[in-house]
């Protein structure tokens, strides 16, 4: 099996920098999407590094799921080592393709999508608070579209010393079209559309530039990344070369026999980094200090609020601050309606602390006056399947700006 593919990041009409990374390596077939947070210079370094560690990890010999695991442990070190980069994080979607099949290994809010005979799903789960909702029946998929809270993401490498990675494996067939994506596209443009691109467009470089193009015309937002990859049956002639040459498609196993030292950029055609495609690393060298003072800020404080209509601890600053999105800490069993008026118009606009265990103590107190108004855990579950909580009863929110 062949693989064509096709890629572009931009930068699209709302932000001053492009903090999104990607991977296409055609000669070990593994791909990557990868959107940086944390400022707008932490979050291109958060999302080189995932990029960058991935690929050495892969290329070391590590199965996909772990390669994102060593990414998720590069940018937390480097968070903790930089007082500039502290809390910075960023998502990543990986997909490493062998012997016909396309593993991907998922962290986040991008996406990767399967065409099979013109019909699109999604492959992965966003691991967003509103998408979580959508799961959870409390908010309708027409609700979460245009939700303030899209932004605030459940999961992300770099925030915490270990991470839960999620994988799949799609059997590939001869036709079969994977996309993979930052939501600087699906928050601009719907599935349907996207699927009708897809099937438009045959040509996989073309197809990127297009939705690239439509998300920037819909109103760019966010920075865009596309990357397609077709799966083709091999000609004839292109059959017998691969059976002559079994080292053209490195296996997880084998393909880390050569570590990944100086020698790797010497050799020609060899594992180099020709095909690594990165933003953000000339301007290493220039975080601003005044940018990881708000992010340590942002990310060390916590409050506690509504998601839907149950009481959650939150890490950040509510409505987050120069794009430092808060993250969810916990939910609790307590909901809107378990509170008194009072505290359900102050958890409104978000009751901040400055320690997890001062709001803990705060949560510990709304739960006895909970219990001593007579209320019970057994009333704590209410949420109704198809009747999600209204959104006005979700914590004020600026708009995203992750
Ligand atoms: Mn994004």
């Amino acid at each position: 099996m062949r693989i064509a593919d096709g890629a572009r990041s931009d930068v699209g009409r709302g932000r001053p920098e492009n903090e999104d990374s990607f991977l296409v390596d055609p000669e070990h077939h593994l791909y990557a999407v990868a959107d940086g947070m944390g400022g707008h210079r932490a979050g291109e370094v958060a999302s080189a590094t995932a990029i960058e560690t991935l690929m050495a990890a892969y290329l070391g010999g590590q199965r996909v799921d772990e390669a994102v695991e060593a990414a998720n442990a590069a940018v937390f070190a480097k968070a903790a080592e930089n007082a500039a980069m502290r809390g910075m994080g960023t998502t990543l979607t990986a997909i490493a393709v062998q012997d016909g099949k396309a593993v991907v290994g998922h962290v986040g809010d991008s996406r990767a999508y399967l065409m099979r005979d013109g019909t699109v799903t999604q492959v992965t789960d966003d691991h967003s608070l509103v998408e979580q909702l959508v799961r959870e029946g409390r908010l309708s998929p027409e609700e979460a579209q245009n939700h303030p809270q899209r932004a605030i993401i459940t999961r992300a490498l770099g925030i915490d010393a270990d991470v839960d990675v999620d994988t799949f494996r799609v059997d590939l067939r001869p036709g079969d079209r994977l996309l993979i994506c930052s939501d600087g596209l699906t928050n601009m443009l719907s599935d349907d559309t996207i699927a009708q691109t897809l099937r438009r467009h045959a040509d996989p470089q073309q197809a990127a530039d297009t939705l690239v193009d439509m998300a920037n015309q819909a109103g760019g937002d966010d920075n865009i990344t596309v990357i397609l990859l077709d799966a083709l049956s091999d000609g004839g002639e292109r059959a017998a070369m691969t059976a002559a040459e079994p080292e053209a498609e490195p296996s997880l196993e084998n393909s880390g026999a050569a570590p990944l030292d100086e020698d790797t950029e010497a050799r020609p055609g060899g594992r180099g980094f020709r095909s690594l495609v990165l933003w953000g690393l000339p301007i290493l060298a220039v975080v601003g200090i005044a940018i990881g003072a708000v992010g340590w800020y942002a990310r060390r404080t916590y409050y506690v609020g509504l998601s839907g209509d149950r009481v959650t601890l939150f890490k950040g600053v509510p409505g987050g601050l120069l794009g430092w999105e808060p993250t969810v800490d916990h939910e609790t069993d307590l909901t809107a309606a378990d509170l008194t008026e009072a505290a359900r118009a102050d958890l409104e606009s978000g009751h901040r602390f400055a320690s997890r265990s001062d709001a803990n103590d705060f949560l510990e107190r709304l739960q006895e006056a909970h219990e001593a108004l007579g209320g019970s855990t057994t009333t704590t579950t209410t949420a109704v399947p198809g009747e999600p909580p209204p959104l006005g009863e979700t914590p004020a929110s600026t708009e995203p700006t992750r």
